[in-house]
């Protein structure tokens, strides 16, 4: 995971601790390579900006110059820049306030949405919860039948109502969750290949209708930069409660989950970091961040 990213900044970071007392220069070199290193791993250029703006700002004054350990100064400098622009402590979690709570998700077609449905809703099982899921991707009917696939497997009833029309199964799926008791109920909306205005409608008209307690735009981290650009629309639009970051576990560059939050500002509040149902976690800016700096 972020592998390229991780050796260039140790690399940088290495090269500052072999100095001893450090000049004003060696800093803004060290800056300058920290700059590059993040644009290189695709993060949105103005992430980039801000974030390079506080560092010089904070290490180009006496903390860094005058510490015993400027290189470690440094370093704490650029880790505590990048997690408050990916969110710093706050609390990132899902929260449901009513029974049954809704959870609505969006995003493009193979981004991970239908998986992440699935995924999201074990978590809920394992939990103790019983959830159900709904298929309401009607313009790809093998999203339906892979999301029923997906429910088999892991022993979550999958609501298809007349999968045709989103909205009525939408509706139905409201009365029968209430029925059977289900206290989460997990929708799964189209997705296209590119935002389109037929797309955004829908999804503006769904999130009317089920006013939902989260709705979270899936993104494929391997995407790079289109990825936070299309989320930027998505959370224009539709005003997101939060995003899910997915495919991780693959050689994705980094720039996704460090850029989204700055650019959107909505929280990352989920994370895909594989194929397997269980390959959902919850994200915590800190622990990234410290995966990144090595
Ligand atoms: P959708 O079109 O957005 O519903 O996308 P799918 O859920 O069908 O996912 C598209 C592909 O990405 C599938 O092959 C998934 O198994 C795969 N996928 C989804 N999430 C992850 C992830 O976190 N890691 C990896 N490696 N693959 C993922």
């Amino acid at each position: 995971m972020f592998e390229n990213l991780q050796k260039k900044l140790t690399g940088v970071f290495k090269n500052l601790s072999g100095k001893g007392k450090l000049s004003e220069k060696n800093i803004k070199d060290a800056v300058r390579e920290v700059k590059l290193s993040l644009l290189e791993a695709d993060v949105h250029y103005k992430v980039v900006k801000e974030l390079i703006d506080r560092v010089k700002e904070e290490a180009i004054g006496s903390k860094v110059l005058e510490s015993l350990t400027p290189d470690q100064e440094f370093i704490r400098i650029v880790r505590d820049d990048l997690i408050e622009l990916m969110g710093g402590k706050e609390n990132n979690k899902i929260t449901i306030s009513r029974n049954p709570g809704f959870i609505m998700l969006t995003g493009l077609q193979g981004s991970g949405k239908t998986s992440t449905a699935a995924k999201l809703a074990n978590f809920y099982k394992k939990k103790g919860k019983n959830p159900l899921l709904v298929a309401a991707d009607t313009y790809r009917p093998a999203a339906i039948d892979q999301l029923v696939q997906l429910g088999e497997d892991i022993g979550i009833p999958v609501f298809t109502g007349d999968r045709v029309n989103a909205l009525k199964i939408i509706e139905e799926s409201k009365k029968y969750a209430e029925k059977l008791l289900h206290d989460i109920v997990i929708v799964d909306t189209a997705g296209r290949l590119h935002i389109d205005e037929k797309m955004m409608e829908e999804l503006e008209n769904i999130k009317k209708l089920i006013n939902p307690d989260e709705i979270l735009m899936v993104v494929d981290s391997m995407v790079g930069q289109d990825a936070v650009n299309s989320a930027k629309e998505f959370n224009d639009k539709l005003d997101l409660s939060g995003f899910v970051v997915s495919k991780l576990d693959g050689d994705s560059r980094g720039g996704v989950i460090i850029s989204i939050r700055y650019i959107t500002g909505k929280p990352v509040k989920l994370v895909g970091v594989g194929e397997k149902i269980d390959d959902l976690e919850e994200f915590y800016p800190d622990r990234y961040v410290g995966r990144i700096l090595g």
